[in-house]
Protein backbone atom coordinates (compact mmCIF):
# COMPACT_ATOMS: atom_id res chain seq x y z
CA UNK A 1 0.00 0.00 0.00
CA UNK A 2 1.67 3.29 -1.26
CA UNK A 3 1.14 6.33 1.56
CA UNK A 4 1.49 9.94 0.39
CA UNK A 5 1.84 12.19 3.54
CA UNK A 6 1.26 16.02 2.72
CA UNK A 7 1.87 18.48 4.75
CA UNK A 8 0.73 22.36 3.94
CA UNK A 9 3.02 25.05 4.72
CA UNK A 10 3.36 28.41 4.58
CA UNK A 11 6.20 30.12 6.22
CA UNK A 12 7.73 27.08 7.83
CA UNK A 13 11.27 27.34 7.69
CA UNK A 14 11.87 27.36 11.61
CA UNK A 15 10.08 23.45 11.22
CA UNK A 16 10.25 22.30 8.24
CA UNK A 17 13.62 19.98 8.51
CA UNK A 18 12.88 18.63 11.44
CA UNK A 19 9.54 17.62 10.38
CA UNK A 20 10.82 16.15 7.01
CA UNK A 21 13.02 13.93 9.39
CA UNK A 22 10.68 12.81 12.05
CA UNK A 23 7.92 11.98 8.92
CA UNK A 24 10.68 10.13 6.52
CA UNK A 25 11.88 8.37 9.70
CA UNK A 26 8.33 7.17 10.72
CA UNK A 27 8.10 5.96 6.86
CA UNK A 28 11.44 4.01 7.06
CA UNK A 29 9.85 2.33 9.90
CA UNK A 30 6.44 1.80 8.58
CA UNK A 31 8.01 0.32 5.01
CA UNK A 32 10.47 -1.58 7.30
CA UNK A 33 7.52 -3.55 8.91
CA UNK A 34 6.12 -3.92 5.13
CA UNK A 35 3.38 -1.87 5.79
CA UNK A 36 3.58 0.82 3.19
CA UNK A 37 5.05 0.07 0.04
CA UNK A 38 8.51 1.97 -1.80
CA UNK A 39 7.21 4.80 -3.79
CA UNK A 40 5.38 5.82 -0.69
CA UNK A 41 5.54 9.75 -0.45
CA UNK A 42 6.20 12.61 1.74
CA UNK A 43 4.45 15.50 -0.37
CA UNK A 44 5.15 18.86 0.94
CA UNK A 45 2.55 21.97 -0.44
CA UNK A 46 4.19 25.35 -0.27
CA UNK A 47 1.50 27.74 0.15
CA UNK A 48 2.68 30.59 -1.39
CA UNK A 49 5.71 31.72 1.74
CA UNK A 50 7.41 34.63 1.67
CA UNK A 51 10.33 33.11 3.53
CA UNK A 52 12.47 30.14 2.45
CA UNK A 53 9.98 27.47 2.81
CA UNK A 54 10.38 26.68 -0.92
CA UNK A 55 14.43 26.32 -1.72
CA UNK A 56 14.14 24.34 1.52
CA UNK A 57 11.47 22.34 0.03
CA UNK A 58 13.84 21.77 -2.79
CA UNK A 59 16.62 21.14 -0.82
CA UNK A 60 15.05 18.14 1.09
CA UNK A 61 13.51 16.59 -2.29
CA UNK A 62 17.11 16.39 -3.57
CA UNK A 63 18.07 14.89 -0.20
CA UNK A 64 15.71 11.85 0.06
CA UNK A 65 13.97 10.76 -3.07
CA UNK A 66 10.81 10.30 -1.09
CA UNK A 67 10.08 13.89 -0.57
CA UNK A 68 7.89 15.56 -2.97
CA UNK A 69 6.89 19.22 -3.44
CA UNK A 70 4.31 21.50 -4.70
CA UNK A 71 4.77 25.35 -4.99
CA UNK A 72 1.63 27.25 -4.98
CA UNK A 73 1.93 30.42 -6.99
CA UNK A 74 0.60 32.52 -4.43
CA UNK A 75 -0.93 32.09 -0.42
CA UNK A 76 -4.15 31.20 -1.00
CA UNK A 77 -4.81 29.25 2.93
CA UNK A 78 -4.45 26.42 4.65
CA UNK A 79 -7.53 24.99 3.23
CA UNK A 80 -6.99 25.27 -0.63
CA UNK A 81 -3.20 24.14 0.07
CA UNK A 82 -4.49 20.72 1.56
CA UNK A 83 -6.46 19.90 -1.11
CA UNK A 84 -4.17 21.23 -3.56
CA UNK A 85 -1.75 18.37 -2.14
CA UNK A 86 -4.53 16.10 -1.56
CA UNK A 87 -5.59 16.23 -5.67
CA UNK A 88 -1.71 16.11 -6.63
CA UNK A 89 -1.01 12.66 -4.31
CA UNK A 90 -1.23 9.13 -5.87
CA UNK A 91 -0.87 7.03 -3.10
CA UNK A 92 -3.55 4.27 -2.05
CA UNK A 93 -4.27 6.25 0.81
CA UNK A 94 -3.32 10.22 1.99
CA UNK A 95 -2.57 11.29 5.55
CA UNK A 96 -2.89 15.28 5.68
CA UNK A 97 -0.88 16.51 9.01
CA UNK A 98 0.21 20.51 9.58
CA UNK A 99 3.45 21.12 8.97
CA UNK A 100 4.76 22.06 12.87
CA UNK A 101 3.85 18.36 13.91
CA UNK A 102 1.49 19.84 17.23
CA UNK A 103 -0.93 16.87 16.23
CA UNK A 104 1.00 13.62 16.71
CA UNK A 105 2.28 11.89 13.47
CA UNK A 106 2.75 8.82 16.03
CA UNK A 107 -0.59 7.56 15.55
CA UNK A 108 0.01 7.28 11.93
CA UNK A 109 0.33 3.76 12.62
CA UNK A 110 -3.05 3.18 13.81
CA UNK A 111 -4.58 5.44 11.37
CA UNK A 112 -3.19 2.93 8.90
CA UNK A 113 -4.43 -0.37 10.79
CA UNK A 114 -7.89 0.93 10.46
CA UNK A 115 -7.74 1.70 6.74
CA UNK A 116 -6.25 -1.90 6.33
CA UNK A 117 -9.74 -2.80 8.08
CA UNK A 118 -11.49 -1.29 5.50
CA UNK A 119 -11.84 2.15 7.23
CA UNK A 120 -12.01 4.56 4.12
CA UNK A 121 -11.35 7.95 5.68
CA UNK A 122 -9.40 7.81 9.70
CA UNK A 123 -10.45 11.00 11.82
CA UNK A 124 -7.53 12.11 14.63
CA UNK A 125 -9.14 13.45 16.93
CA UNK A 126 -7.22 15.97 20.02
CA UNK A 127 -7.61 14.13 22.91
CA UNK A 128 -6.22 17.09 25.44
CA UNK A 129 -5.07 20.24 23.86
CA UNK A 130 -3.49 21.71 26.76
CA UNK A 131 -0.83 23.23 24.72
CA UNK A 132 -2.96 25.52 22.84
CA UNK A 133 -4.22 28.65 24.65
CA UNK A 134 -7.37 28.80 26.95
CA UNK A 135 -8.43 31.04 24.29
CA UNK A 136 -8.22 28.76 21.24
CA UNK A 137 -9.26 26.14 23.03
CA UNK A 138 -12.51 27.28 24.66
CA UNK A 139 -13.25 29.24 20.81
CA UNK A 140 -13.04 26.03 19.37
CA UNK A 141 -15.27 24.49 21.86
CA UNK A 142 -18.04 27.16 20.95
CA UNK A 143 -17.12 26.40 17.62
CA UNK A 144 -17.71 22.64 17.15
CA UNK A 145 -20.95 23.57 19.55
CA UNK A 146 -22.68 25.59 17.22
CA UNK A 147 -22.03 23.99 14.33
CA UNK A 148 -23.76 20.95 15.74
CA UNK A 149 -26.37 23.20 16.68
CA UNK A 150 -26.51 24.26 12.99
CA UNK A 151 -27.44 20.32 11.85
CA UNK A 152 -23.77 20.11 10.62
CA UNK A 153 -21.88 17.16 10.72
CA UNK A 154 -18.75 17.51 12.45
CA UNK A 155 -16.02 15.42 14.11
CA UNK A 156 -15.64 16.66 17.02
CA UNK A 157 -11.99 17.98 17.94
CA UNK A 158 -10.51 17.14 14.68
CA UNK A 159 -9.11 19.31 12.31
CA UNK A 160 -7.17 18.60 9.35
CA UNK A 161 -5.05 15.16 10.59
CA UNK A 162 -7.14 12.59 8.44
CA UNK A 163 -6.33 9.74 6.86
CA UNK A 164 -8.04 9.39 3.20
CA UNK A 165 -8.54 6.41 1.21
CA UNK A 166 -7.99 6.47 -2.82
CA UNK A 167 -12.20 6.10 -3.51
CA UNK A 168 -12.73 9.27 -0.89
CA UNK A 169 -10.33 11.27 -2.72
CA UNK A 170 -11.68 10.69 -5.81
CA UNK A 171 -14.68 11.73 -4.26
CA UNK A 172 -13.78 14.78 -2.80
CA UNK A 173 -12.15 15.76 -6.32
CA UNK A 174 -16.16 16.15 -7.32
CA UNK A 175 -16.73 18.59 -5.00
CA UNK A 176 -15.79 22.00 -6.69
CA UNK A 177 -16.00 24.84 -4.00
CA UNK A 178 -14.56 27.63 -3.15
CA UNK A 179 -15.11 28.25 -0.31
CA UNK A 180 -13.32 24.96 1.06
CA UNK A 181 -14.14 23.71 4.92
CA UNK A 182 -12.56 20.18 4.53
CA UNK A 183 -13.62 19.18 8.08
CA UNK A 184 -17.40 19.84 6.86
CA UNK A 185 -16.89 18.40 3.55
CA UNK A 186 -15.47 14.90 4.19
CA UNK A 187 -17.99 13.44 6.47
CA UNK A 188 -20.41 14.71 3.59
CA UNK A 189 -18.43 11.93 1.53
CA UNK A 190 -19.81 8.59 3.57
CA UNK A 191 -17.92 6.06 3.61
CA UNK A 192 -16.75 3.98 6.56
CA UNK A 193 -14.98 6.08 8.96
CA UNK A 194 -12.90 5.24 11.84
CA UNK A 195 -11.00 8.10 14.56
CA UNK A 196 -7.95 7.71 16.73
CA UNK A 197 -6.73 9.73 19.65
CA UNK A 198 -3.68 11.53 20.40
CA UNK A 199 -2.74 14.32 22.74
CA UNK A 200 -1.93 17.49 20.95
CA UNK A 201 1.52 19.31 21.94
CA UNK A 202 2.99 22.81 21.51
CA UNK A 203 3.62 24.38 18.21
CA UNK A 204 8.43 23.14 18.38
CA UNK A 205 9.31 26.24 16.37
CA UNK A 206 7.55 29.66 14.49
CA UNK A 207 4.55 31.17 15.22
CA UNK A 208 1.21 30.02 14.58
CA UNK A 209 0.09 30.92 10.75
CA UNK A 210 -3.25 31.28 12.39
CA UNK A 211 -4.25 34.66 13.72
CA UNK A 212 -7.63 35.35 14.68
CA UNK A 213 -8.64 37.13 11.66
CA UNK A 214 -7.89 33.64 9.80
CA UNK A 215 -9.33 31.50 12.21
CA UNK A 216 -13.16 33.94 11.91
CA UNK A 217 -12.67 33.42 7.89
CA UNK A 218 -12.52 29.69 8.40
CA UNK A 219 -15.07 29.43 10.90
CA UNK A 220 -17.78 31.78 9.07
CA UNK A 221 -16.71 29.49 5.70
CA UNK A 222 -17.82 26.67 7.79
CA UNK A 223 -20.99 27.73 8.68
CA UNK A 224 -22.23 29.65 5.64
CA UNK A 225 -20.82 26.56 3.38
CA UNK A 226 -22.75 24.01 5.23
CA UNK A 227 -25.73 25.55 6.88
CA UNK A 228 -28.71 27.73 5.48
CA UNK A 229 -29.96 28.32 9.33
CA UNK A 230 -28.37 32.12 9.78
CA UNK A 231 -30.52 33.06 6.47
CA UNK A 232 -33.69 31.39 7.82
CA UNK A 233 -32.91 33.37 11.05
CA UNK A 234 -32.05 36.75 9.14
CA UNK A 235 -35.69 35.63 7.77
CA UNK A 236 -37.55 34.85 10.84
CA UNK A 237 -36.68 37.81 12.43
CA UNK A 238 -37.85 39.93 9.15
CA UNK A 239 -41.21 38.45 9.94
CA UNK A 240 -41.01 39.23 13.19
CA UNK A 241 -40.24 42.64 12.46
CA UNK A 242 -42.80 42.90 10.15
CA UNK A 243 -45.38 41.78 12.98
CA UNK A 244 -44.29 44.14 15.25
CA UNK A 245 -44.46 47.35 13.38
CA UNK A 246 -47.70 46.38 12.23
CA UNK A 247 -48.82 46.37 16.20
CA UNK A 248 -47.16 49.62 16.78
CA UNK A 249 -48.66 51.44 13.55
CA UNK A 250 -52.09 50.31 14.84
CA UNK A 251 -50.85 51.38 18.01
CA UNK A 252 -50.49 54.94 16.58
CA UNK A 253 -53.12 54.90 14.43
CA UNK A 254 -55.16 54.21 17.71
CA UNK A 255 -53.79 57.20 19.76
CA UNK A 256 -54.37 59.45 16.83
CA UNK A 257 -58.42 58.70 16.12
CA UNK A 258 -59.05 57.49 19.33
CA UNK A 259 -57.20 59.79 22.08
CA UNK A 260 -56.86 63.75 22.52
CA UNK A 261 -53.60 63.32 23.13
CA UNK A 262 -52.20 62.81 20.28
CA UNK A 263 -49.13 64.81 20.18
CA UNK A 264 -47.08 64.13 16.74
CA UNK A 265 -45.04 61.40 18.50
CA UNK A 266 -41.11 62.10 18.23
CA UNK A 267 -40.31 58.42 19.66
CA UNK A 268 -42.89 56.38 17.72
CA UNK A 269 -41.61 58.12 14.77
CA UNK A 270 -37.91 57.30 15.41
CA UNK A 271 -37.51 54.36 17.24
CA UNK A 272 -38.86 52.15 14.39
CA UNK A 273 -37.00 54.36 12.09
CA UNK A 274 -33.76 53.07 14.27
CA UNK A 275 -35.02 49.60 15.07
CA UNK A 276 -36.19 48.89 11.49
CA UNK A 277 -33.22 50.33 9.87
CA UNK A 278 -30.93 48.41 12.25
CA UNK A 279 -32.46 45.40 11.40
CA UNK A 280 -33.16 45.49 7.56
CA UNK A 281 -28.97 46.27 7.71
CA UNK A 282 -28.40 43.46 9.67
CA UNK A 283 -30.71 40.82 7.43
CA UNK A 284 -28.74 42.82 4.17
CA UNK A 285 -25.22 41.69 5.65
CA UNK A 286 -26.28 37.99 6.53
CA UNK A 287 -27.93 38.15 2.95
CA UNK A 288 -24.70 39.79 1.50
CA UNK A 289 -22.57 36.87 3.39
CA UNK A 290 -24.29 34.52 1.20
CA UNK A 291 -24.56 36.40 -2.01
CA UNK A 292 -20.60 36.58 -1.55
CA UNK A 293 -19.88 33.15 -1.57
CA UNK A 294 -22.33 32.41 -4.53
CA UNK A 295 -20.93 35.07 -6.45
CA UNK A 296 -17.02 33.36 -5.86
CA UNK A 297 -18.70 29.78 -5.97
CA UNK A 298 -20.59 30.72 -10.23
CA UNK A 299 -17.19 32.15 -11.24
CA UNK A 300 -15.45 28.69 -11.03
CA UNK A 301 -12.22 30.22 -10.87
CA UNK A 302 -9.20 27.85 -10.58
CA UNK A 303 -8.65 26.85 -7.30
CA UNK A 304 -4.98 27.16 -7.15
CA UNK A 305 -2.34 27.08 -9.66
CA UNK A 306 0.57 25.19 -9.58
CA UNK A 307 3.82 27.20 -9.97
CA UNK A 308 6.49 24.30 -9.85
CA UNK A 309 6.71 20.55 -8.48
CA UNK A 310 9.42 18.41 -7.33
CA UNK A 311 9.89 14.93 -6.95
CA UNK A 312 6.28 14.09 -8.10
CA UNK A 313 7.30 11.94 -11.68
CA UNK A 314 5.32 13.09 -14.21
N1 LIG B 1 -0.89 27.05 6.62
C1 LIG B 1 -0.96 27.15 5.23
N2 LIG B 1 -1.40 28.32 4.69
C2 LIG B 1 -1.79 29.38 5.45
C3 LIG B 1 -1.74 29.25 6.86
C4 LIG B 1 -1.29 28.08 7.42
O1 LIG B 1 -0.64 26.22 4.52
O2 LIG B 1 -2.17 30.40 4.87
C5 LIG B 1 -0.41 25.79 7.22
C6 LIG B 1 0.73 25.93 8.20
O3 LIG B 1 1.98 25.97 7.57
C7 LIG B 1 0.55 24.67 9.06
C8 LIG B 1 -0.95 24.49 9.06
O4 LIG B 1 -1.46 25.25 7.97
O5 LIG B 1 1.14 23.55 8.46
C9 LIG B 1 -1.60 24.89 10.36
O6 LIG B 1 -1.16 26.17 10.74
P1 LIG B 1 -0.73 26.51 12.23
O7 LIG B 1 0.00 25.36 12.83
O8 LIG B 1 -0.01 27.82 12.21
O9 LIG B 1 -2.16 26.68 12.91
P2 LIG B 1 -2.56 26.39 14.42
O10 LIG B 1 -1.99 25.05 14.78
O11 LIG B 1 -1.97 27.49 15.22
O12 LIG B 1 -4.05 26.38 14.39
MG1 LIG C 1 -0.17 24.37 14.54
Amino acid sequence: MKLDIVVPCYNETEVLRSTCARLLDLMSRLAADGRIATGSRLVFVDDGSTDGTWPLIGRLAAEDTRVAGIKLSRNRGHQIALLAGLMAAKGDAVISIDADLQDDPEVIPAMLGHFRSGAEVVYAVRGQRTSDSFFKRTTAGLYYRLMRGLGVELVEQHADFRLLGRRALEALRGYGETNLFLRGLIPQLGFPSATVTFDRTAREAGISKYPLRRMLSLGLNGVTSFSAAPLRAAAALGALAFVASLILSGWVLWIRFSTDDAVPGWASTVIPVYFLGGLQLLCMGVLGEYLMRVFLEVKHRPRYVIEHTVGLGD
